[in-house]
């Protein structure tokens, strides 16, 4: 079965195409500047191959267009035609407290995504209108919806409402709702399958460090607690977002600098973090680079950032009782020796006991970098969402066939 993986943002659709059930990546690229000057389809054969595609591309039904005609075409493409391609995965940032599970595209699904827009009015359009475009261009074709807060939709209730007038909750839904669930899913999936043990039996903190980040508590399989919240800003400091900030902090900024909910909400999404510390990047490698320069103020943006992410590992493992596997991934995670090894440092009384030397060899690759004789086990798992929702789209497709 051949499924096509859209990731579409405000501006840019990335895409990744796959064959199941060998789960090869046969193709991938990314379409940027969508209804900008200077839109273009970048293109990546299976072969490494690259192939740039400039064009006026208008909006999320042109682009999508777009890849379908790459994917086909006699000269770059995959497939001979378009009835090749079996089904569609999206990926569908919130999905509120409806959507447990990815899902089949349906009206209902679709109606229920253009009400959680007012939950997320940044992701869920784009979203939507991949799913509006590929439905104009290929009628028949099915399509998955796959949520970013659908793992975490197992939370118990008092690890997701928030301490404020119980109506507001009632009302608009305000509660802590958690993103990356594909990652810390996939993740903490493929942690079981390498340590050859049930996900049903074991305490698992996955640590997804990128520019985005997040910690998720994961026990007996199932998410108890995860770091963002109500909105992806919540929790772990990331590269531009201030993650946990004091509410009264913000109000008496907005007073000082007489600002209202707008550039506040610029200020602490995308002036703030690392990049907000350092006052050089939200780029971690060219912090660290700055860092070991000499930079100080570069220097605290890490500590910072390690010290938030010890400190959720800390409240995770209390509040599960304990912890057997704990995972590094994203790009940070993947790739940031010493960032693993600051936050690892002074948990040994957890059981935490990494292997400095593995550590210090292991990037973008799974690894177990603790001491064999930790009794936690640390992992470096390179997450894959793309691929976890092409085999969620293929499990979901098979089941409806059966079903007919
Ligand atoms: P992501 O959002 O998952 O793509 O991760 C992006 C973040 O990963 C950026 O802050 C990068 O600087 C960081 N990153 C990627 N490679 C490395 C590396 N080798 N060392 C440190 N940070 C890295």
């Amino acid at each position: 079965m051949k499924i096509l993986v859209l990731n579409c943002g405000s501006s840019s659709i990335k895409y990744q195409f796959f064959s199941l059930p060998n789960n090869t990546l046969i193709a991938k690229g990314i379409v940027e500047k969508i209804g900008m000057k200077g839109s273009f389809l970048k293109h990546e054969k299976e072969d490494g191959q690259k192939v740039l595609f400039e064009g006026e591309i208008l909006d999320h039904k042109i682009g999508i267009e777009y890849i379908l005609g790459v994917l086909s075409s006699a000269k770059h493409g995959c497939i001979k035609n378009l009835e090749e391609i079996s089904a569609v995965g999206h990926r569908v940032v919130h999905g509120g407290e409806l959507f447990t599970e990815s899902k089949l595209v349906n009206e209902d699904v679709i109606d229920a995504l253009e009400k959680y827009t007012e939950l997320a009015p940044l992701h869920n359009p784009p979203n939507l209108k991949g799913i509006y475009g590929l439905r104009s261009l290929i009628p028949s074709i099915p399509q998955v919806a796959v949520f970013d807060t659908a793992f975490h939709t197992t939370m118990p209730k008092h690890a997701y409402m928030y301490a404020i007038p119980y109506q507001l909750y009632q009302k608009y839904g305000i509660r802590r709702y958690g993103f990356h669930g594909t990652s810390h899913r996939f993740v903490s999936a493929r942690a079981c399958e390498i340590l050859g043990t049930q996900c049903k039996s074991m305490k698992i903190i996955t640590c997804h460090l990128g520019n985005g980040a997040s910690v998720c508590a994961i026990k007996d399989g199932v998410s108890v607690d995860t770091s963002m919240g109500f909105t992806p800003i919540e929790g772990l400091i990331m590269g531009s977002r201030s993650g946990d900030i004091d509410m009264g902090a913000v109000t008496f900024i907005m007073d000082k600098e007489k600002i209202g909910t707008k550039s506040t909400s610029v200020l602490f999404n995308k002036h703030s973090g690392l990049l907000g510390i350092s006052g050089i990047s939200s780029d971690m490698r060219e912090i660290s680079e700055a860092a070991n320069n000499g930079d100080e103020r570069c220097k605290l943006a890490i500590k910072m950032f390690d010290y938030r992410v010890k400190k959720y590992i800390g409240s995770y493992a209390a509040a599960m009782g304990g912890i057997d596997v704990l995972i590094f991934t994203g790009g940070i995670g993947e790739n940031s020796v010493t960032t693993r090894a600051g936050i690892c440092e002074g948990l040994e009384f957890l059981g935490i006991e990494l292997d400095d030397q593995i550590n210090n060899s292991s990037r973008g690759k799974e690894t177990i970098i603790s001491k064999n004789d930790s009794r936690v086990k640390v992992m470096v798992v390179p997450t894959n969402e793309e691929l976890m929702i092409a085999i969620d789209t293929q499990r979901i497709i098979e089941e409806h066939n059966n079903l007919c």
